[in-house]
């Protein structure tokens, strides 16, 4: 286990969201033998496909058609960082975003949401960045609470958000409020939401001050990174035959979990010199895609 971590760390240790751990799918299809290079070819996509509404794949191996963008400014969130163009997703996680970012509204102090990286008009792999978010069923929601939303397309590439984490992210800092707590609770307690990721102290803290029902904990998942955002991921939509859902997270509220995640990081296991390096990270190719994304990448 050690040896793993290990291992992940030194992958993936320095990026920001990546949280993923979809199966390898093989597909036979038209794309078979297609080596063109995926992040290339979705990247350069500027608009959503005219097709219905699709996930196709695994949040780290796939891609969207008939995405929809969401509003960049809406009653009660803003979409940050316009030029990244990533703020297309299915319509599920259009009106998922809407619903919490009314939620949130209602927290003292907020105003509503910053709504962060959601997927790319077709989904796939991206240029920079995340390794998930190419199903249109990611994204990523700002810590900073919102105080106004009439921040200007300049305003939104210049701001922050801020960090929640202190000891390198065994532990919440002083900017960390109930109100983060009860948003990530409804986030989580939301029948759309397959997991949310977020830095391990929150985790441990959450653990440590939620009352009553504690079933939301389940979908809190400590993972690197993400303390200057949450992660939420939905599920695939009912009826969505070409999704592939992640398996459910392990029975239980998780939290001697993220108490190992913590006692890791306050105490880390001296490197093991037999552990091996990791695998290169190779770039996906259109062949390593479902077959349905070539059609997404070749629509109107
Ligand atoms: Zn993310």
């Amino acid at each position: 286990m050690v040896r793993f971590l290990a291992a992940v760390i030194l992958t993936f240790g320095l990026a920001a969201c990546q949280a993923d751990d979809t199966p390898v799918v093989s597909f036979a299809a038209q794309n078979a033998g297609d080596t063109r290079i995926a992040k290339t070819l979705f990247g350069a996509m500027q608009a959503g496909s005219v097709q219905s509404p699709q996930s196709f794949g695994g949040y780290a191996r796939g891609c969207q058609a008939g995405a929809q963008q969401l509003p960049e400014t809406g009653p009660t969130w803003q979409a940050m960082r316009l030029s990244r163009n990533r703020n297309w997703a299915q319509p599920t996680t259009i009106d998922y975003i809407q619903d919490l970012s009314r939620f949130a509204a209602t927290q003292p102090g907020w105003e509503g949401l910053y709504v962060g990286d959601m997927s790319q008009p077709r989904g796939g792999p991206m240029l920079t960045g995340h390794r998930s978010h190419q199903t249109g069923l990611d994204v990523d929601i700002w810590m900073l609470p919102p105080d106004r939303l009439n921040l200007t397309v300049q305003e939104r590439e210049n701001l922050s958000s801020i960090s929640m984490r202190r000891n390198a992210g065994a532990y919440t800092n002083d900017r960390w409020t109930p109100q983060h707590e009860a948003i990530i609770r409804a986030a989580a307690s939301d029948p759309r939401t397959a997991r949310i990721f977020v830095f391990p102290g929150a985790k441990v803290a959450m653990c440590n001050s939620a009352t009553g029902d504690r079933g939301w904990l389940n979908k809190v998942r400590p993972w690197w990174g993400h303390h200057y955002h949450f992660h939420v991921r939905l599920s695939c939509p009912p009826g969505a035959t070409g999704c592939t859902d992640q398996a459910p997270p392990p029975p239980g509220d998780g939290c001697a979990e993220a108490e190992g995640w913590v006692d890791r990081i306050l105490n880390p296991p001296p490197p093991d010199p037999n552990a091996p390096p990791p695998p290169p990270r190779r770039e996906l190719t259109m062949a390593n895609l479902p077959g349905q994304c070539l059609n997404v990448l070749n629509a109107n």
